[in-house]
């Protein structure tokens, strides 16, 4: 038996600073929102100005610190002076969370390289972008978590998603190697793969296929709904903390069961 005695575990991120891509609404909103309650100070980031305002000012209002950071994820020069802002703001970084990401659904046969080009380009190309950046600072650091939300999509796929599946498998690529080249440096590298959880995304396909989006969330999830947000957070929240030093290269599903 171990000699050390019980813990009980808490999310204490006071004094870390924190980028989460895709603040603006839906999973990075709550992520940000989240970080920032147990302790982070938390840049924002999103395309959409006004938007971000409002999660900065929920963060804020609720007593925490954050700042947002209108942005194309897909931008190399933004992506980098953002980084070097968010350094030279608030003296360091220490977790990364690579939640921007976008669909364009089509049938393969009828896919435009415009649908591929934009989900793989934001999705994919947008977290190499945050994860090299960050991965410098971190480096020198000898610190820092970088968390990645891929999809079960990316993990077995789906009808009308190629595009959008490559990104999240590649994501999960991604994770793997540079955890790999991070580990003796004390960076974690991390995926989330979250099923079917209630945010625009979705809301988006249940007004598309109404009954029939909802009979088949019944009939593939073995919990017989969609996830929250909040449970999302959760998976982000652990890998972020410190509690979650020696878990690298993993992919934690936060799926109903889907993929179990
Ligand atoms: P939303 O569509 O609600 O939000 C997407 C976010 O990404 C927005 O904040 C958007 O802000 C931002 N974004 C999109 N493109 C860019 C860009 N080029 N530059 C900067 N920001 C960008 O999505 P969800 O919250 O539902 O999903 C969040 C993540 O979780 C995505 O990566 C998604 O693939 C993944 N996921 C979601 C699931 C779900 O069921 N909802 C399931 C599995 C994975 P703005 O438009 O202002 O730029």
């Amino acid at each position: 038996m171990s000699d050390q005695p019980a813990r009980k575990i808490t999310v204490d991120l006071s004094g870390q600073v924190a980028i989460v891509t895709g603040a603006s609404q839906g999973l990075g909103q709550t992520m940000a929102t989240e970080l920032a309650a147990n302790g982070a100070k938390v840049a924002c980031v999103a395309r959409n100005a006004d938007k971000l305002a409002e999660t900065v000012k929920a963060i804020e209002d609720a007593g925490g610190e954050a700042a947002a950071f209108s942005c194309d994820v897909t931008d190399r020069e933004s992506v980098d002076k953002l980084v070097d802002d968010v350094v030279e703001k608030w003296g360091k970084l220490d977790i990364l969370v690579n939640n921007a990401g976008i669909t364009r659904d089509n049938l393969l046969p009828r896919m435009t390289d415009e649908e591929w080009d934009d989900v793989i380009c934001t999705n994919l190309r947008g977290a190499f972008l945050f994860a090299r950046a960050a991965s410098r600072i971190m480096m020198r650091a000898r610190s820092g978590r970088i968390i990645n939300i891929s999809s079960v999509s990316g993990l077995i796929g789906n009808q009308g998603q190629t595009n959008y599946s490559a990104s999240k498998a590649g994501l999960i690529g991604l994770t793997r190697s540079l955890s790999r080249e991070l580990a003796g440096r004390k960076v974690t590298v991390n995926a989330v793969a979250p099923g079917f959880i209630a945010t625009e995304m979705t809301k988006v396909l249940e007004e598309k296929y109404g009954d029939a989006f909802r009979n088949e969330i019944k009939a593939k999830i073995p919990a017989k709904r969609m996830g929250t947000p909040e449970e999302v957070a959760a998976a982000v929240l652990f890998l972020a903390s410190p509690a979650a030093s020696y878990t690298t290269g993993a992919v934690l599903t936060v799926d109903g069961g889907m993929t179990g």
